[in-house]
């Protein structure tokens, strides 16, 4: 793969969108395919879509480029599985020049770990420093029954080449009710003998998912930060990383745990991130359906004026904020698309 290098050069005026917030973090689905099938993202039987729809790896770069000169400071590859994706080692290692340059601070990823053992090192010579990768339970059966088919030891072979290779990992688990609500503490404990930070996800209405009520799975986080709190000391902190989670730090392991509740807690007011999907439609917010088209005016030229223009526009349709809600009157998704259409 060879980068574009004609759009390579020259910064251009940051986005800022109509309520001041610079925009300087983008998450970009490269695939919508996966190899495991998570209960709460995907139905067992999805239709993923015609590989012509979605974006070559040469366009991936060619946008993610164009975000950087627009001011991107973060950007985080997910999916699907970003790690499937067919010629990823090569997008990673090609995107690292913008970490090399310092025009990027950070270029990370959103994996299920799976696929870790082969990729780890390219990862970390890529300039990648952090992963998160998404586990949410230390059981194999009960991994194996959330996933539909996934391999527990897999992952954590993933996990031990992560950490041979030098990169941070933080854990993410999204809290379900009667299905790992009896592992938090387990789980803290493990993250911190490892030196991993954790994060609980609450379960978010997006996308059909099938047989698995939702409102089944729904755990608010406040009720699991109440158990946390049963036996570990947690000590409100600071500290950010540019996404929606709060952390506290446990003073018994001394690693921090994050909550994302984009149900319970409105964090959009802070929002300084955008989504782009494998097809190459922006989201402006995880939770409006509001999209502008990034690939037509991309295959429509060689250079980026038109690709820049459509970016500019769409960030001044960036809205204050989302409208999720579940509740007994509304427990089918309030966004139609799945996570891994947008990346979580
Ligand atoms: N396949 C990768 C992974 O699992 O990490 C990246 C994509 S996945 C869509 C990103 C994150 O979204 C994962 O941490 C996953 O647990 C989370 N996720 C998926 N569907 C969700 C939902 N309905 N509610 C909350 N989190 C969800
Ligand atoms: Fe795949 Fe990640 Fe969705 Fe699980 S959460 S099905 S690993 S995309």
């Amino acid at each position: 793969m060879t980068a574009a290098s004609t759009t390579e050069s020259g910064a251009l005026a940051p986005l800022v969108d109509p309520f001041g917030r610079t925009v300087n973090y983008l998450r970009v689905s490269v695939t919508d395919r996966c190899d495991l099938r998570c209960v709460y993202c995907m139905a067992e039987d999805m239709t993923f879509l015609p590989k012509a729809e979605v974006l070559t790896l040469e366009e991936l770069d060619r946008v993610c480029t164009a975000f950087v000169r627009l001011g991107t400071r973060k950007l985080r590859l997910t999916g699907g599985e970003p790690l499937v994706r067919k010629g990823i080692g090569e997008l990673i290692g090609s995107l690292g020049r913008h970490v090399k340059s310092g025009a990027l601070d950070e270029l990370t990823l959103t994996t299920n770990g799976t696929m870790l053992t082969k990729y780890a090192g390219l990862l970390s010579e890529s300039g990648v420093r952090r992963i998160n990768v998404s586990m949410d339970t230390l059981d194999p059966h009960k991994f194996q029954a959330i996933t539909r088919w996934g391999s527990l030891p897999k992952v954590l072979a993933g996990l031990d080449a992560a950490r041979e290779a030098g990169l941070q990992v933080k854990i993410n688990a999204v809290a379900l009710k009667g299905v790992n609500d009896d592992e938090f503490h387990r789980m803290v404990e493990w993250c911190g003998e490892k030196g991993f930070d954790l994060t609980f996800i609450e379960v978010m209405p997006m996308g059909e998912i099938g047989d698995s009520a939702r409102l089944d799975q729904y755990l608010p986080l406040s009720l699991v930060r109440a158990e946390l709190r049963k036996r570990w000391t947690l000590d409100e902190i600071d500290y950010r990383t540019g996404g929606p989670a709060r952390y506290v730090r446990v003073r018994e392991t001394g690693h921090r745990i994050g909550f994302i509740t984009p149900l319970t807690h409105n964090f959009c007011e802070s929002c300084n991130r955008v989504r782009l999907t494998c097809t190459g439609t922006l989201y402006m917010c995880l939770g409006q359906e509001d999209a502008a088209d990034l690939r037509a005016p991309m295959r429509m030229s060689d250079d980026d004026e038109l690709l820049v223009q459509a970016v500019r526009e769409a960030i001044t349709r960036k809205p204050k904020g989302h409208d999720f809600i579940i509740d007994r009157r509304n427990s089918g998704p309030a966004v139609p698309r799945h996570m891994s259409v947008t990346g979580g």
